[in-house]
């Protein structure tokens, strides 16, 4: 009997923020689904561990660094895991930050780091991967927030640039369509992670009280939705941001 072929088997996918949390999932989910993965942190060995789990189910994973939010770098970036991995075929844009305070405590620089982190930071690997993307009908996930979504007393910022990364998906999902590539969005709630990791117990046992599904959201909840939309699952959608919050923000 022949084992069934991996979905992803020969594609190569770039991961940013993958050296813990939600990215690393994603990262080693697209690895067990056949692709070569491009591990992106803000340095190449803080994603070392991440590559190296990607490399041991499918060979060619590497790690990376740069600061997402420079532009020129971020072409670079891409420019070399084009020529190490032999090309480039799904996005995943998941590096961000939260920098909270009400507004009238937050300062100018904590506003605009957010946002260049978050928003354009998934700009400039929308830009930089545009052309590979085009010549091989490839898809872009962008990891939003259901913040974005709703708004969040203390995170104008965070919620603002994740706003920004829906507009942003829907605009470039309906200018590359006529090219063959999907963009979608994900949004996730409540996922356990070091970014969530400074919230007390009492606060953690208020909100998961609020989820209908009854229970914190874990990383690979979110990476089984990427590797949904980044197969030949997703060749017909496109635009779209996926709500994936055990039902928080019903
Ligand atoms: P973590 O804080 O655990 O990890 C953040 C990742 O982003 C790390 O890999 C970090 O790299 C990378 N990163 C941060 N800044 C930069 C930068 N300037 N350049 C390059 N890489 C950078 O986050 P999560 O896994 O929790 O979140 C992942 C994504 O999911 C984020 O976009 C977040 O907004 C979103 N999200 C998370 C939710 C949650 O509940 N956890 C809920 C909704 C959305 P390094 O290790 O080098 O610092």
């Amino acid at each position: 009997m022949t084992s069934s072929p991996r979905p992803l088997q020969g594609k190569v996918a770039l991961v940013t923020g993958a050296s813990r949390g939600i990215g690393k999932a994603i990262a080693l989910r697209l690895a067990q689904a056949g692709a070569k993965v491009a591990c992106v942190a803000t340095e190449a060995s803080r994603a070392e561990e991440s590559a190296q789990a990607c490399q041991a189910v499918t060979p060619g994973a590497k790690a990376y660094g740069c600061d997402v939010a420079d532009t020129a770098a971020v072409q670079a970036l891409v420019d070399a895991v084009q020529k190490d991995l032999g090309g480039l075929d799904i996005l995943v844009n998941n590096a961000g930050i939260t920098r909270d305070q009400l507004m009238l405590r937050m300062s100018e620089e904590d506003f605009d780091r957010v946002i260049e982190v978050n928003l354009k930071g998934t700009w400039n690997f929308c830009k930089a991967a545009s052309r590979p993307l085009m010549k091989c009908k490839g898809k872009v996930i962008n990891i939003t927030s259901i913040v974005g979504l709703t708004g969040n007393a203390g995170q104008a910022n965070y919620a603002a640039s994740k706003a920004g990364v829906v507009g942003l998906t829907k605009s470039l999902a309906k200018e590359l369509a006529g090219r063959g590539v999907c963009i979608n969005a994900i949004a996730p709630g409540y996922i356990s992670t070091d970014m969530t990791a400074a919230i007390d117990d009492k606060a953690k046992e208020a909100l998961q009280s609020k989820i209908p599904l009854g229970r914190i959201g874990n990383p690979d909840d979110i990476a089984a939705a990427v590797e949904f939309l980044a197969g030949p699952t997703g060749d017909y959608i496109t635009g779209q941001t996926l709500v994936v919050d055990g039902g928080l923000s019903l």
